[in-house]
């Protein structure tokens, strides 16, 4: 499509509340470079991608600026000082893109490094026709429900479940919209495409990698560390 614009959101500014998190986990080292670099590296690769917005802390503002120059992240168009909530984070930026005239928007989490660039054109591609679509990965484990109690309640399917990742990609305007109602209704979520699905938007699903984890704990971390290991000598 001719003067279509694709830009990314990611968000950065988390502050690690949960039990066992990683502090201030985007500026962690994985490898020789901050996580963030490696994350804001696979946009600025991926040839579709036009711009980046990229959201932090305001404490994080200025060495944020400073690793997009250091590192030559030249599609990183705004830097942004995040919100409340994750929702609210994504909502800054999506406001930026507002003012922008982008066509396509990927919402990708900070915190998940290890992303292959083939993916994003898979999920850009799956949202030119069908304009939502996710990331997501079957579970290998099975998966109770408990009701919020320690007894189990029913047992899931399996294989009607999926495990979601990110980037999340969607027509902006549909995007635009859901935040806009899910802001003006007070609804919260912990992914983009549960604000989308409210609209009663299909939602697409392409097949993810168990590669693109996210990166809370310092186990992850570990394993981070293997996985971009094999990710830069494929052959060892
Ligand atoms: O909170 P969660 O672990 O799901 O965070 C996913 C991503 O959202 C992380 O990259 C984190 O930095 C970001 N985030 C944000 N603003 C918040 C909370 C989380 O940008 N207020």
């Amino acid at each position: 499509m001719k003067n279509e614009k694709i830009a990314a959101i990611i968000p950065a500014a988390g502050s690690g509340e949960r039990l066992g998190a990683l502090e201030n986990k985007p500026f962690l080292l994985l490898g020789n470079k901050p996580l963030l670099v490696h994350t804001l590296q696979k946009f600025q690769e991926c040839s579709e991608v036009n711009e980046v917005v990229l959201i932090v802390r305001g404490v994080d503002l200025r060495l944020s600026m400073g690793l997009v120059s250091e590192y030559g992240l030249t599609k990183v168009v705004e830097v942004v000082e995040g919100g409340k909530r994750r929702q609210d984070s994504v909502f800054r930026g999506l406001q930026v893109l507002d003012r922008r005239e982008v066509s396509f928007v990927l919402v990708h989490d900070a915190v998940r490094p290890l992303l292959a660039v083939e993916k994003v054109h898979e999920i850009i591609k799956a949202t030119r026709e069908h304009d939502a679509a996710i990331l997501a990965i079957q579970p290998k484990d099975t998966i109770k429900h408990s009701n919020g109690t320690s007894f189990v309640e029913s047992t899931l399917d399996r294989s009607k479940l999926w495990l979601v990742q990110t980037p999340q990609c969607f027509a902006m305007e549909i995007l635009l919209k859901a935040y806009q109602r899910a802001m003006e209704d007070d609804f919260a979520a912990t992914d983009d495409a549960s604000l989308v699905e409210r609209l009663g938007v299909k939602v697409k699903i392409v097949e993810g990698s168990y590669d693109n984890i996210k990166i809370t704990t310092r186990e992850d971390l570990e394993l981070a560390e293997l996985i971009l290991r094999r990710q830069l000598s494929p052959a060892a």
